[in-house]
C-alpha cells in the first residue's frame, strides 16, 4: 500500500489549466500584474467579501509587507501555537513577539489574557485563526480599539470561513491568506491580503514591487513579492472547484468523527455554531492517560502503518532553537500541553472513505482503553 500523507495538493483538470495557459501565451505577459492577476484579484474581492485585495508570491511575503505597511513598532502580542511564518514575520521586521497563551477549547489566542500583556511598547495584536477556527474577533477588535492597537490576522488556514455570516476578512486591519500547494485553496505558491482601508492598497502594492511608482519614480524600499500569471491561473481554476472540495472534506471530517466516537481520551475541536467552517484540518487531541498511549506513540504507530499524520503545531514557535532563549517573557501552559497532545489526521479531496475507516481502526487499535 502507498503512504497516506496528511494532505495532498489538489490539481484541477489539466484542460482547465491549459485554457488559462493559452491566454498567457496569447498575451505574452508572464508576471507584473497581467490580466489573470487582475481577474484573480477581482474574483477574490467577491469571494472573500473584501473591498481590497493584494496578491503576493506567497503567504509569508504577504505577512511581511502587511507588517511593514502597518508601521508596527516594538511589541506585538501573538500566539506561539502556529507555523514558523507568523513569528518570523515579526522578528525579521525587528519586532518583539509577546506570546499570549491559547484557549483549551479551540487553541486560538486567549483574548482574556491579551490586556494583561499590553505595555506602552505594544503596537499590534497578531492572532492566528488556527485550523481555520476563528479567534474571538469581536473581543479582539474591541481591545484593539480601546488601546489604539493594529490587528493583523494570520488567516492562512481560514480561506472561505465566516463568523455570524460575516466573511472572516472583515475583522481586524488586515487578514493574510496563504495559497500554498498544501493549503485547501492554492495557487501553487501564493498569498493575499484582504483589508477594508483603501489607503493601504497603494502602499502594499508598492511594497511588493520594489517601491516603484512609475518608470522613473521609486518612493519606498520594497520587496519583489509579486504573484505571477501562472499562479493566478491556478488560483482562478481552483476557485471553481472550491465548493466541491469543501463539501467533500466536510464529509470526511464527519466520517472521522463518527468512526472515532466513543474512543476514550480522544477528542475533536468543536466548531462553534456561529461559524461556517472550511473543514481544512482534522486535529484530534490525545489525553495519554485515558487513551492508553501518548500522542507521539500514536503517530509512530500510524507511521509504521504508512499513515503520515502531523504534529501541527509542535514545537511552539517560542520553543524553536532560534527563539527559546530570546523571548522568555511569558509562559503559555495551555499551548505547551496542546503542542504535546495534538495531531492532525489526513484530509484531502481524493482521500477515500475506506482510507478513513482504516486510519480510524488503527487509532482504535492503538488505544488500549477502547473496546
Ligand atoms: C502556510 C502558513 C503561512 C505561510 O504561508 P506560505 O504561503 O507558505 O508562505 C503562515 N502562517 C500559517 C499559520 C500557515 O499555515
Amino acid at each position: 500500500m502507498s503512504k497516506i500523507y496528511v494532505t495532498k495538493p489538489f490539481l484541477p483538470p489539466f484542460d482547465e489549466y491549459s485554457g488559462y495557459l493559452e491566454r498567457i501565451w496569447e498575451s505574452g505577459i508572464l508576471t507584473n500584474q497581467g490580466n489573470l492577476h487582475r481577474e484573480f484579484e477581482s474574483a477574490l474581492r467577491d469571494f472573500l467579501g473584501s473591498p481590497n485585495i493584494v496578491l503576493t508570491v506567497n503567504g509569508h511575503m504577504a505577512l511581511d509587507i502587511a507588517v511593514k505597511a502597518l508601521d508596527l513598532k516594538g511589541e506585538v502580542i501573538t500566539t506561539p501555537f502556529t507555523f514558523a511564518s507568523t513569528t518570523h514575520a515579526l522578528v525579521l521586521n525587528n519586532l518583539t513577539p509577546v506570546f499570549c497563551d491559547i484557549k483549551e477549547n479551540n487553541f486560538t489566542i486567549n483574548e482574556d489574557l491579551i490586556e494583561s500583556l499590553i505595555t506602552e511598547n505594544t503596537s499590534a495584536i497578531m492572532p492566528v485563526h488556527v485550523y481555520g477556527i476563528p479567534c474571538n474577533v469581536d473581543k479582539i477588535d474591541n481591545i484593539a480599539n480601546k488601546y489604539g492597537l493594529k490587528v493583523l490576522y494570520d488567516a492562512a488556514h481560514a480561506f472561505g470561513v465566516r463568523v455570524n455570516g460575516k466573511p472572516i476578512a472583515s475583522f481586524g486591519d488586515i487578514s493574510m491568506f496563504s495559497f500554498h500547494a498544501t493549503k485547501r485553496f492554492h495557487s501553487i505558491e501564493g498569498g493575499a491580503l484582504a483589508f477594508g482601508n483603501q489607503e493601504l492598497k497603494e502602499k502594499l502594492d508598492l511594497l511588493k514591487n520594489f517601491g516603484i511608482k512609475d518608470a522613473e519614480t521609486v518612493v519606498i524600499p520594497g520587496q519583489n513579492g509579486k504573484m505571477n500569471e501562472f499562479q493566478a491561473a491556478m488560483g482562478l481554476c481552483n476557485l471553481n472547484h472550491l465548493d466541491e472540495l469543501t463539501a467533500r472534506c466536510r464529509e470526511e471530517s464527519d466520517l472521522y468523527k463518527s468512526e472515532l466516537s466513543g474512543v476514550r481520551g480522544l477528542s475533536f475541536i468543536e466548531i462553534d455554531r456561529n461559524t461556517d467552517s472550511n473543514y481544512v484540518y482534522v486535529p484530534i487531541v490525545i489525553n495519554a492517560a485515558e487513551f492508553g498511549c501518548t500522542r507521539d506513540q500514536l503517530i509512530e504507530f500510524l507511521e509504521s502503518n504508512d499513515i503520515i499524520a502531523r504534529k501541527y503545531f509542535y514545537p511552539l514557535t517560542s520553543q524553536y532553537d532560534c527563539y527559546s532563549n530570546l523571548f522568555s517573557n511569558s509562559s503559555c501552559p495551555v499551548a505547551e500541553t496542546a503542542a504535546e497532545s495534538v495531531l492532525t489526521l489526513p484530509l484531502y479531496y481524493e482521500l477515500k472513505d475506506e482510507d478513513i475507516k482504516l486510519i480510524c481502526s488503527l487509532i482504535r487499535d492503538a488505544s488500549k482503553s477502547s473496546t
